[in-house]
């Protein structure tokens, strides 16, 4: 990053991304900093269709006087995306010539964008490459958030990493991100998210160029979970984890399987596996995460042992 944003006009910060990604986290993380340091803040968010896996954006717009609440079109300072279609979404938001651009290439593919599920149905899933979005910006970053948080042992730090990318282009200084963050997350992911958050910084710092994200084809529904290959397999491993489990039924009620029920914990649990194709929509719309679906050889081994 060479340039901080200065603060002589209201700063203009949009996140976004989908349920369960912890965007709100992030915003408020921003706009408590922000207060903080004597700024005026408004910030402004839609999470309604959160739990159906829908979009999720926060506006936060901070500095000597802010009268709007809502960011205008071509006025946001740092777009930062958790969900690659939602950065694409929204990048023509960004000002132009101007606007900073940062996002995970991880791809969520809604439920709604599987049109059939044969193997090689195709997706209606954004097609763009991480070059060509960045290409049309001032200055963009794609990195696999996703992969880099789940390596330190909680995927759902993906955001934190994102917002230590995000602290670099501010003016606040390392500490003041990490007390807040550290008041925001869950007591014990503390230092897990503050790895995160390093790592983040760490990779603004080096040269690198951007991930690209990948697309697979060959399956009804073509998804990448930050950077790893799925490869299309007979073999499916789902794991729900019963302490993240709120009972929602979500997953219960949309697959289309009809092979998820709710125990008599009110726990989700897969009941008939010979049908579960894999499909991955109960692992997308979980809002808590709960569900893991995997394709993988090890997966495969696993159900073979198992
Ligand atoms: S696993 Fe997720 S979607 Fe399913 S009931 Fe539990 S919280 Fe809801
Ligand atoms: S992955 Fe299996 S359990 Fe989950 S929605 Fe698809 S078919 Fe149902």
């Amino acid at each position: 990053m060479d340039k901080k944003i200065t603060h002589k006009e209201p700063v203009n910060v949009l996140v976004v991304g989908v349920g369960g990604q912890g965007v709100i986290m992030v915003s408020k993380v921003l706009a408590t900093i922000c207060q903080e340091h004597g700024y005026q803040v408004k910030q402004s968010e839609v999470h309604g269709m959160a739990k159906r896996g829908g979009g999720v954006f926060s506006h936060v717009r901070f500095g000597e006087q802010v009268y709007s609440p809502t960011i205008p079109k071509g006025s946001v300072d740092v777009l930062l995306a958790l969900e690659w279609a939602e950065a694409l979404r929204w990048v023509n938001h960004i000002r132009p010539g101007e606007g900073t651009f940062i996002s995970d290439t991880q791809h969520i593919v809604p439920p709604f964008a599987c049109r059939n599920r044969k193997r090689g149905a195709e997706a209606g899933y954004a097609r763009e490459t991480s070059d060509q979005i960045i290409s049309r910006v001032n200055k963009g970053f794609a990195l696999d958030a996703t992969t880099m948080a789940r390596e330190l042992g909680n995927e759902r730090a993906a955001n934190t990493v994102l917002l230590g990318l995000l602290s670099t282009t501010l003016e606040f200084s390392e500490d003041v991100w990490c007390d807040a963050i550290s008041r925001f997350v869950p007591p014990k992911t503390v230092d897990v998210n503050l790895q995160a958050f390093e790592q983040g910084r760490a990779w603004a710092a080096m040269d690198h160029g951007t991930p690209e994200p990948v697309v697979h084809n060959d399956g009804p529904t073509p998804v990448v979970v930050g950077r790893e290959e799925h490869e299309m397999s007979d073999f499916v491993q789902l794991d729900i984890n019963p302490a993240w489990c709120k009972s929602c039924d979500i997953c219960v009620k949309m697959c289309p399987e009809r092979c998820l029920k709710l125990d008599d914990q009110l726990k989700a649990v897969l009941t008939d596996p010979d049908r579960c194709t894999g499909c991955r929509i109960c692992e997308w719309l979980c809002p808590d995460l709960a569900i893991t679906v995997h394709r993988t050889p090890e997966a495969a081994r696993a159900a073979a042992q198992g």
